[in-house]
């Protein structure tokens, strides 16, 4: 298991990325680093390998590059979470708030199914308006949210309070 300090040492702070104000948290360091990248997998995972998990959900784009791979190593199924009209079958459909504006996501209505227990995944836990609208869609489809993971969380935005009643597991803290 690698230690948290060698993930922090392989992010990298952009400020003012995408928008004025905003200190991006780039994780592409730590991506291109086998031994880091294959410590966060190992290390999203961990609280939940003695559990039952049926699948893992996570969010388009980033969410994607440590969710399947997470999902691979609990030996459980993927189901992506998209941008809307991005996915191909019947779906359902979360709109939520953004800091300006909003977004839309969808899940394939057949993803998961009623009973379910899934583990959500993403990169980065800010204001937890997306992974509100992940568990929002896990809702509709009858499964439950068993937990999150995400790599990083901001504390200081306390996204988890828009998510309540939720187990949140963050391997960084800033
Ligand atoms: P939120 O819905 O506010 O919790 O935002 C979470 C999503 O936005 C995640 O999927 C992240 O990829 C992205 N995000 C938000 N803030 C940052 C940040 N400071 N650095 C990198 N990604 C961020």
């Amino acid at each position: 298991m690698v230690a948290v300090e060698n993930l922090i040492a392989k992010i990298r702070d952009i400020p003012d990325f995408p928008t004025e104000g905003v200190l991006f948290k780039d994780i592409t360091p730590l991506l291109g680093d086998g031994h880091a990248f294959q410590g966060a997998v190992e290390g999203l995972a961990e609280p939940f390998r003695g559990e039952r998990i049926d699948a893992v959900v996570a969010i388009e784009a980033r969410g994607y590059i440590l969710g399947a791979p997470v999902a691979a190593h609990l030996g459980v199924g993927f189901v992506p979470v998209r941008k809307v009209g991005k996915l191909p079958y019947h779906t359902f459909r979360v709109e939520y708030s953004l800091e300006y504006g909003s977004a839309i996501v969808e899940m394939h209505r057949d993803g998961l199914q009623p009973g379910q227990r899934v583990l959500v995944i993403d990169d980065v836990l800010a204001t937890g308006g997306t992974l509100a609208a992940a568990a929002q869609l896990v809702k509709h489809a009858g499964a439950t949210v068993a937990g999150m993971a995400v790599l990083i969380e901001l504390d200081f935005l306390r996204g988890r309070e828009a998510i309540p009643g939720h187990r949140i597991h963050s391997l960084i803290h800033y």
